[in-house]
């Protein structure tokens, strides 16, 4: 059986096709949400099919999830995301105990049972700080994006101190490192820190139970997923393609839904 889950985050969107007997992604993609988030979910599965090189019609089901899913047509229906996290946590580590979700504008630890389903669960969404906008925000003010961040923060012999966790207030406190005549490298590490740290005290609200697995698109910076790992004191796992976790998830979920009805 083949299903798709589509998960409309505040700054990507992300399709999986996913064969449910082997539990395999057969096309993935991802895109930028953009303002019309129902359009963005109709593209991104579009391309996914494509990938898996599948025709829509031989979807058995399809799930929406994210921060936009009510807008989303193409699906047959809709689960929260923290669901749809641990399901698709649990599809690629069957053990995983905790899952820290870290997206574009919020952060999520989600203790999970032995089973693959939400036990209990801590969310950021209040402000940015620690979250991917945060670091894109800051890649900027030190002229690279965010893959170039982790790159040049694993190039540093030690991480810049930054006290200011606030977006607003920690980008004017890196221009002044800067001035201050602190290497990019460092800078770029003191930020890693920072969010990992903040990640860390959110986590520690819930309990962590290892194995830890990372996801979202933030799980794609090494150095955080590094200092997270030491900070913890625990093992981290990052999937391959930790961005498109949730919307395996969801596809998880709607392969279960069409079981379900037998
Ligand atoms: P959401 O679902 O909330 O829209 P995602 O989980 O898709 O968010 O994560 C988006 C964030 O992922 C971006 O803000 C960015 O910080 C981070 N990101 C995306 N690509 C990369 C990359 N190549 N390296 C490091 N971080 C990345």
């Amino acid at each position: 059986m083949l299903t798709a889950g589509v998960d409309i985050g505040s700054l990507a969107t992300k399709a999986a096709v996913m064969e449910r007997e082997s539990g395999r992604l057969v096309g993935g993609s991802c895109l930028r949400s953009g303002s019309t988030p129902a359009e963005a979910g109709r593209e991104a599965l579009e391309l996914a099919l494509r990938e898996a090189d599948v025709p829509r019609g031989e979807l058995a089901a399809t799930v929406a999830t994210g921060y936009g899913r009510q807008s989303v047509s193409i699906a047959d229906s809709t689960v929260t995301e923290i669901t749809c996290a641990a399901r698709g946590a649990h599809l690629l580590e069957p053990g995983v105990g905790t899952v820290i979700d870290i997206g574009g504008q919020d952060s999520k630890v989600i203790r999970v049972d032995a089973d693959g389903y939400p036990l209990d669960f801590a969310l950021n969404d209040r402000c940015a700080a620690g979250t991917g906008r945060f670091l894109e925000v800051m890649a900027e003010a030190l002229e690279t994006d965010v893959g170039g961040l982790a790159e040049l923060a694993a190039s540093a012999d030690e991480p810049a101190a930054i006290t200011h966790t606030c977006t607003v207030f920690a980008e004017s406190e890196i221009v002044g490192l800067l001035a201050g005549g602190e290497a990019p490298a460092a800078v770029a590490a003191g930020l890693c820190r920072a969010v990992a740290q903040r990640t860390a005290l959110l986590a520690r609200q819930v309990g962590v139970d290892p194995p830890v697995m990372l996801i979202g698109g933030v799980g794609l910076n090494r150095e955080i997923a590094r200092e997270l790992g030491e900070t913890l004191q625990a093992e981290l796992v990052v999937p391959g393609q930790p961005q498109l976790v949730v919307a395996m998830g969801a596809a998880a979920v709607a392969a279960e839904r069409v079981e379900a009805r037998g």
